[in-house]
């Protein structure tokens, strides 16, 4: 696991001279790192198909609802999830047709992901973001070093989705292309869920009124 680590932190550093050297990479080690991180969340919580329909909710015209758009964590996050719902039907050789690992997500979970508010259904998806994240940290068995740099790259793509997310607020994208097409659940707010859950944070919501 030490191996695989220093592996990882290598590859780190190494991230920007690689980019440089071999042109556009749409796949540098940290938007994998939250690739993996919320693949394996998702297998080891065993988390339903209905469950990621809600979360990769998507209404006519618009991008994904809970996510914005070019943000690089919300993109890899999105990789994975795509990704856990083209898994095969079931595990080969299995009686009981299992296809993921868990149990499925807790009844609290769930109810606030389906609620009628989005900012609770943020608010669920920053947490089920969080726990993946951290969890994979851990299992990485990293340095302290080694966190710290990984915890600053992906700081440096959260300011890169809330650039994006103003962008978008400022119509730079053309008219039609706005913040209620880029990022739906967004309109209100400052932060990304899925951002903050990367990073740690809780997600940030208005005053009630
Ligand atoms: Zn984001």
């Amino acid at each position: 696991m030490k191996t695989l680590a220093a592996f990882f932190f290598a590859s780190l550093v190494c991230t920007s001279a690689m980019r440089a050297a071999d042109g556009p990479n749409d796949f540098d080690n940290t938007s994998r790192f939250i690739f993996y991180a919320v693949l394996q969340g998702l297998y080891e919580d065993g988390v339903s198909n209905e469950d990621i329909a809600q979360i990769l909710m998507r209404k006519e015209k618009q991008s994904y609802f809970h996510f914005i758009y070019a943000c690089p964590i919300c993109t890899a996050t999105i990789w994975a999830l795509e990704t856990y719902r083209a898994r095969p039907a079931h595990f080969y050789g299995l009686k009981s047709a299992a296809s993921t690992f868990g149990h499925g997500l807790p009844a609290d979970m769930r109810e606030q992901l389906y609620s009628d508010d989005p900012h609770q259904r943020l608010i669920a998806i920053n947490s089920l973001v969080r726990s993946w994240v951290a969890r994979r940290i851990d299992a990485m068995n990293f340095s302290e070093q080694e966190r710290t740099v990984l915890l600053d790259q992906i700081e440096q793509k959260r300011k890169d989705g809330m650039r994006a997310l103003e962008s978008f607020r400022k119509h730079e994208h053309g008219k039609d292309f706005g913040v209620e097409q880029a990022a739906p659940a967004y309109v209100d707010l400052e932060e990304c869920a899925v951002c903050n859950g990367a990073v740690g944070k809780l997600m940030k919501m208005p005053e009630p009124k």
